[in-house]
């Protein structure tokens, strides 16, 4: 047994451990329903964690916990437009330059 993740937000391990379960690694959820009725933090050492059964699996594991974080980071690109700060020109949300007159977001 390994821990490979652990996070404060339960909704993330879970995410995690579906990811690795789809792909076929073995792993279990520990203290997943340590919040209960109390609504209190949990203490440190109770978050919510993913253990690989076997930490052989863990490179893989790894590579499909980066995959998962780079779709997340992608999910924050806002969908509204932006507006240059120097020419006032719009600007579509998937640009990190003005368009107009290249000046960064
Ligand atoms: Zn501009």
């Amino acid at each position: 047994m390994k821990r490979f993740y652990k996070d404060f937000n339960q909704f993330k391990v879970r995410q995690v451990y579906s990811i690795l379960e789809d792909a076929g690694i073995p792993c279990t959820i520990k203290n997943e329903f340590i919040q209960g009725a109390s609504g209190e933090i949990p203490h440190h050492e109770a978050l919510p964690e993913v253990w690989l059964l076997d930490a052989d699996w863990e490179p893989k594991a790894k590579e499909l916990l980066n995959i998962l974080e780079e779709d997340t980071k992608a999910l924050d690109v806002p969908d509204s437009q932006w507006q240059c700060q120097r020419c006032n020109e719009s600007n579509e949300p998937q640009f990190r330059i003005c368009w107009q007159c290249q000046t960064a977001r």
